[in-house]
């Protein structure tokens, strides 16, 4: 069978498919629409990466599994905060099967290692052998094994960029809980205006003046966002931030249909 590389990753942000302020709490209506809207674009071959959003960064924090390993008490976050993915996965997994997607859940932190929070290795086989098959692999933000630190974790964005690196993809789709990148924090600032287009030069001339996430996140904000994204667009992937909890905004800009959001490119 010949190596199937995959078009599109779509990510979609732990701030969509779960309640951010409350523990393990899944948004369940955002998480079946986007499954709908993701079974009507023909976009496949297609990679599907979700955040944590309540699910992993309350007991990853009180854990503190991103610092790495410290004290033997960390151990049963570091397992918590990997069961919780797992759940959180199941349910975005359901969906998609519900709506006859042949989805795959690929578990992250069997694929991917980390050097002082930086993906050290990757194995890229059970990823390309569901998309040789025709088959969707759905991945996550997780707690992974780190060769410095022990364990720490990974998020969405980075296994995002790294695939799409990785198998040369087209786009990357940001699916986030605003419209797209902004001159500053919309949540805070009333007055900051969407970017429909950015490139790598203004991307980067930017990224001092940008704020981070509200609520706690452990792997940042938008600032951390567009970090991960820069080595992706410099081997000329297009990267789209668009608002999924938006219904439709998913679904167009999966289908390349003109889609308000902010366009990321060389
Ligand atoms: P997710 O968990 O969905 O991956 P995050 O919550 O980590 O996403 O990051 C998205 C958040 O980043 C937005 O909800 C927004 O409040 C915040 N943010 C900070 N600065 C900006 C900016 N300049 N433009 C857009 N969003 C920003």
């Amino acid at each position: 069978m010949g190596e199937q590389v995959a078009q599109t990753i779509l990510k979609l942000g732990g701030s969509v498919i779960t309640v951010k302020e409350k523990a393990s709490t899944p948004n369940t209506q955002a998480i079946r629409r986007l499954s709908k809207e993701i079974s009507r674009c023909c976009c496949r071959p297609m990679i599907i990466v979700h955040g944590g959003g309540s699910f992993g960064h309350f007991v990853a924090s009180k854990y503190k599994i991103k610092e790495g390993y410290k004290s033997p008490e960390q151990l049963l976050g570091f397992s918590k905060t990997r069961q919780n993915m797992v759940a959180l996965n199941k349910l975005m997994v359901d969906a998609l099967i519900m709506n006859r997607i042949p989805a795959a859940s690929v578990q992250s932190s069997a694929c991917f290692f980390t050097e002082e929070g930086r993906v050290s290795y990757v194995s890229l086989k059970p990823i390309t052998g569901f998309l040789e098959l025709k088959l969707v692999p759905v991945l996550y933000g997780d707690a992974v094994l780190d060769t410095k630190l022990g364990f720490t974790i990974l998020s969405g964005d980075q296994i995002a960029s790294n695939l799409a690196i990785a198998l040369n993809s087209e786009r990357i789709i940001l699916g986030v809980d605003v419209d797209g990148l902004y001159t500053s924090d919309p949540k805070l600032d009333h007055e900051a205006e969407l970017i429909g287009k950015i490139s790598l030069r203004e991307l980067r001339r930017m990224l001092a003046k940008i704020g981070g996430a509200r609520t706690t996140d452990v792997t940042g904000g938008m600032l951390g966002k567009m970090v991960e994204m820069i080595p992706a667009i410099e081997k000329g992937i297009k990267v789209d931030i668009v608002n999924a909890k938006k219904p439709g905004r998913v679904y167009k800009a999966l289908n390349n249909m003109n889609v308000l959001g902010t366009k990321l490119e060389l």
